[in-house]
């Protein structure tokens, strides 16, 4: 017989808590692995499970697919005030690639071990995704719609740079984003533990730009045994060597000196702008990231020349990973330019813009009142990331954006490692907290 609850099952209320770590779970099990091409899995089994669980809470999407099996979703959830500027919460679907002989436990299992969830993607960023489910859901269910309209985007490809994803709605679909002012995505929110059994949570604010860079060098071929003083290896080895061996000095962007002086502050040390790396030296394995945002950086990471020992090749070549600081990007290009010399032909493999957007204003106020509500103590704080995230694409709208996925971590882990890295793993009392602080955020946001 249907139509009769039965009063021995209780029915207990289903949480953004609960939800959280279960739907991260599920998402990590579907492998959308980007190598960068299009012969991964794609993000499409992803989008649809997505697509789903918003459907089953009344939200309906839209599933965009500009090559097969690469897609985004896109929802907007009405607020309470329409007159308002609309909210982007955004996550990528994809992941990098993970080779499973490598790791303790299936980077596809999703498992639960030693306190923590378990997968490629747990903190990059499937955590989030789940976040984000797990929040409207629950604020959908019981009533609770958000002070102002809500995109949502589930976005495909962010790893190899957003062309099937972010970059490519942001280009071919600009009005879906139409009256949004503001985005919140990775990779921020998390907690770094400082002195006093405190917490400082960064908040991203601003990222680096993006340089990639070809070499060429050209001369003239000829036989190895001879004579030869126009030799293209020679040339751009040299080339190489100046770019790769060039100490840019310490360039203190605002983000990133409001963050060290946080820093210091919470370290009861004295902040000395002379000498960043005083304060930089406190934080842990953090450093190694936060280090980058100091300064400009310049990776030589391929070279290619030749095809035979005793033949000079006519052309060598080489590609250089450049990272510049906001609004220093002219003069960035203008040192590689003088360290490259007039006989190296220089051309972008990629290139992107640097972000950085003030440390204030009433979203500001929102992510540290949220913080604060479950985490006492919280220290927030404004930082630069060293890589760069979908932001690039939507800030091009005008957009203004944050890093936030809020995530209170233990002190010995060592996150960064974990983005990309192997044993990917995020505490679930940590995606707990992160769901909580998320939910608080969007009733201020
Ligand atoms: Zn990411």
């Amino acid at each position: 017989m249907s139509g009769y609850a039965d009063p021995s099952v209780k029915v207990m209320p289903v949480t953004a808590e609960d939800e959280v770590v279960q739907f991260c779970q599920e998402l990590i099990r579907i492998d959308t692995s980007n190598p960068g091409d299009h012969s991964g899995p794609g993000e499409r089994v992803a989008a649809e499970y997505v697509a789903e669980k918003l459907a089953e809470v009344g939200v309906e999407s839209q599933l965009f697919e500009p090559h097969p099996k690469r897609t985004s979703l896109v929802a907007r959830i009405a607020g309470e005030d329409p007159s308002r500027e609309a909210l982007l919460l955004h996550g990528h679907l994809d992941v990098v690639p993970a080779r499973a002989e490598d790791w303790t436990r299936d980077p596809f299992g999703g498992e639960i071990a030693d306190g923590c969830v378990w997968g490629r993607g747990a903190v990059d960023m499937k955590d989030m995704d789940a976040m984000i489910l797990a929040v409207v859901r629950d604020r959908l269910r019981s009533g609770r719609r958000p002070p102002r309209d809500v995109v949502l985007a589930f976005l495909a490809d962010e790893e190899a740079g957003g062309s099937w994803g972010a970059r490519w709605l942001v280009e071919e679909r600009p009005e879906l984003f139409e009256g949004v002012g503001e985005a919140v995505g990775e990779v921020g929110g998390f907690s770094l533990t400082v002195p006093g059994d405190r917490r400082m949570y960064l908040i991203e604010t601003a990222e680096k730009g993006i340089a990639w860079m070809n070499l060429t060098a050209r001369g003239t071929a000829g036989h190895g045994s001879m004579v030869h003083p126009d030799n293209a290896v020679t040339a751009l080895a040299a080339a190489v060597g100046r770019l790769g061996g060039h100490e840019f000095p310490p360039q203190l962007t605002k983000t990133v000196r409001m963050f060290l002086e946080r820093v210091c502050l919470a370290y009861g040390i004295e902040f000395d702008p002379a000498d960043p790396e005083a304060a930089l030296a406190k934080i842990g394995p953090l450093a190694r990231m936060i280090g980058a945002t100091l300064r400009h950086t310049l990776n030589p990471t391929r070279l290619d020349a030749g095809y035979k020992t005793n033949v000079i090749p006519q052309d060598a070549s080489a590609q250089v990973d450049g990272r510049f600081l906001p609004g220093y990007e002219d003069e960035f290009m203008a040192t590689v330019d003088e360290l490259l010399g007039p006989d190296i032909k220089r051309e972008f493999v990629y290139h992107d813009q640097a972000l950085e957007t003030d440390y204030e204003g009433a979203l500001v106020a929102a992510m540290e009142a949220a913080l604060t509500s479950e985490d006492p103590g919280a220290l927030p704080v404004p930082y630069c990331l060293s890589g760069g995230t979908d932001a690039k694409h939507f800030a091009r709208l005008g957009i203004r954006c944050f890093g936030f996925a809020p995530l209170r971590l233990p002190a010995d882990l060592d996150f960064s490692g974990m983005f990309h890295g192997v044993d990917e793993r995020v505490p679930v009392d940590g995606l707990r907290f992160g769901a909580r602080v998320l939910d608080a955020f969007l009733d201020r946001a």
